[in-house]
């Protein structure tokens, strides 16, 4: 493939995935999934429906049994994780206690090789874009779970990848400071153009973020399409009670808890 058909690929293309891990038990049954290039992308499903392992897929973090992994067009299904333009962000950051955070953020460019100039002009740029400049020199044990979060999120973003998986990241911070990286992250997709794959089995924080959102339910996709499709057009019973709508198919005179124009973040309120 050309560089120039790869940049009209999709980010992501999935085709027929199936997985199962020792037990035998399939945990994934066909998981077919195209993202678009610049997509803030959820997987959204209650806990043990398979997002995790569809993300560790595209990672490389795992083989399925059957089906293929395309990024930006290339087959990559039997690729090590190193050798895919691709980046992480999981929920236990893993900071290396002893570091500072520029040192923590430089980290990979370092085992890369990459001069220390470059290091640190990379490395200060991820922390501006995360607010954490001033406190460059501090090591993890003085930050806040936000501010070892936001690292987190400035090291996925050093090598300005094409692609971040980001598997619950927010779930260990309390509501308010979620409410507040929720917007940031939004905010940091739009200005980076980076594709975020995002796993939550949170819907309010995937209507509120997403471009579009998959709905898993054992090991398949119930339904994939924008917050207000989902929210309006549920394909099922189970995406209609999961994204919060079935209040209204039942016509039951319930509560209207949430609408997807209620909770959106619009990252053009907020300046950049
Ligand atoms: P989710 O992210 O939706 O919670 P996962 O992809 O983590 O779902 O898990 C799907 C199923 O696969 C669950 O039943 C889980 O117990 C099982 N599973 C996940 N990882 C492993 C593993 N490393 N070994 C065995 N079973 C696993």
């Amino acid at each position: 493939m050309t560089d120039e058909s790869s940049l009209h690929a999709p980010a992501v293309s999935l085709t027929a995935l199936t997985k199962s891990y020792g037990h035998g038990k399939p945990v994934l049954k066909g998981i077919d999934l195209t993202i678009q290039r610049g997509e803030f992308f959820t997987m959204l499903g209650p806990s043990g429906s398979g997002k995790t392992t569809t993300l560790r897929l595209i990672g490389g973090f795992e083989l399925p049994d059957s089906g293929e992994v395309f990024l930006s067009g290339a087959k990559v299904t039997s690729l090590p994780p190193y050798r895919r333009d691709v980046n992480t962000m999981f929920q236990d950051y893993a900071l290396f206690p002893h570091m500072s955070l520029q040192d923590n953020v430089a980290y990979g460019m370092k085992i890369r090789g990459v001069d220390k100039a470059e290091r640190t002009e990379r490395a200060t740029k991820a922390l501006a874009m995360v607010h954490l400049e001033a406190v460059r020199d501090r090591r993890p044990s003085q930050l806040s779970g936000g501010q070892r979060q936001r690292v987190a999120l400035a090291r996925a973003l050093v090598n300005e990848p094409s692609l971040i998986l980001l598997d619950e990241p927010l779930g260990a911070l309390d509501l308010k400071l979620r409410r507040e990286m929720q917007v940031e992250l939004k905010k940091i997709q739009k200005q980076t153009g980076i594709t975020f794959v995002y796993v939550t089995h949170d819907q309010e924080e995937a209507l509120s973020m997403s471009d579009r959102i998959a709905v898993f339910s054992e090991g398949v996709i119930e339904q994939i399409g924008t917050p207000e499709e989902l929210y309006e057009r549920p394909a099922s019973g189970f995406v209609a009670r999961f994204i919060g709508s079935s209040n209204i198919l039942n016509e039951s005179g319930g509560e209207i808890l949430l609408r997807p124009e209620d909770i959106r973040l619009e990252t053009q309120d907020y300046a950049l």
